[in-house]
């Protein structure tokens, strides 16, 4: 069906543009099949991509469409990879098929759900929803950072974002990696945690960046 690839190559146009390329070629390249010059055509036609110079460009409408599906396409990873535990690949997969099928309220839903996520698990940005900015849980998330959890309970950590990338291997000589059971003993002045019965003090800043699921 023309629709999917043409929302495939948006979805590409939109990673290539994250990596700083609008190069027609780039587009070709990334995704094998004979028709993606076609339906170009056709969503250039349709006002959904401009192209000028071997350059390919969003339109205002294809642009809208392509973070639209960019974002589900991501929370999908993220369900899938942390909440349900599938492989990586096995996520992808999915989320490939499943986007086409989340209405924009159940993707709300979804990203509510997970708590907001910032990045799927290969770290790329998730296109904010409005969700996002109003934060007012009819749900309770799911998946939380650990600073929300209660005092005395339990977590399971399902992702860490650290906001410098020299921390995650400083966390994991702590034992704070995905998949850690730690228990939260106290908030202030600085979060303590226990994990396999070491006690360990973090402050605010990591624990907004740890995510965590609670344990039973
Ligand atoms: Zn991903
Ligand atoms: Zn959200």
């Amino acid at each position: 069906m023309g629709n999917k690839l043409r929302d495939e190559i948006l979805e590409l146009l939109w990673s290539l543009r994250e990596k700083g390329s609008n190069n027609y070629a780039d587009v070709i390249k990334g995704i094998s099949d004979n028709d993606v010059s076609d339906v170009i055509r056709k969503m250039e036609k349709s006002g959904h991509v401009a192209i000028a110079d071997n350059k390919i460009n969003f339109t205002e409408k294809g642009e809208a469409r392509a973070r639209d599906l960019t974002r589900r396409h991501r929370l999908a990873e993220r369900l899938f990879h942390d909440v349900l535990e599938v492989g990586m690949e096995e996520s992808e997969e999915t989320a490939c098929e499943i986007e086409h099928f989340l209405s924009p309220s159940v993707t709300d839903s979804v990203c509510s759900f997970l708590g907001h996520p910032p990045t799927c698990p290969h770290g790329n940005p998730i296109p904010r929803g409005s969700c996002c900015s109003k934060f007012s849980s009819d749900f309770k998330p799911l998946v939380m950072q650990l600073k929300e959890l209660e005092v005395g309970l339990k977590g399971r950590i399902v992702f860490i974002k650290p906001s410098e990338s020299t921390r995650l291997e400083r966390l994991a000589t702590m034992g704070i990696v995905p998949g850690s059971i730690i228990r939260l003993k106290q908030k202030r002045p600085s979060f303590v945690l226990e994990i396999d019965e070491t006690t360990l003090a973090v402050d605010t800043l990591i624990a907004e960046e740890i995510y965590i699921k609670e344990h039973r």
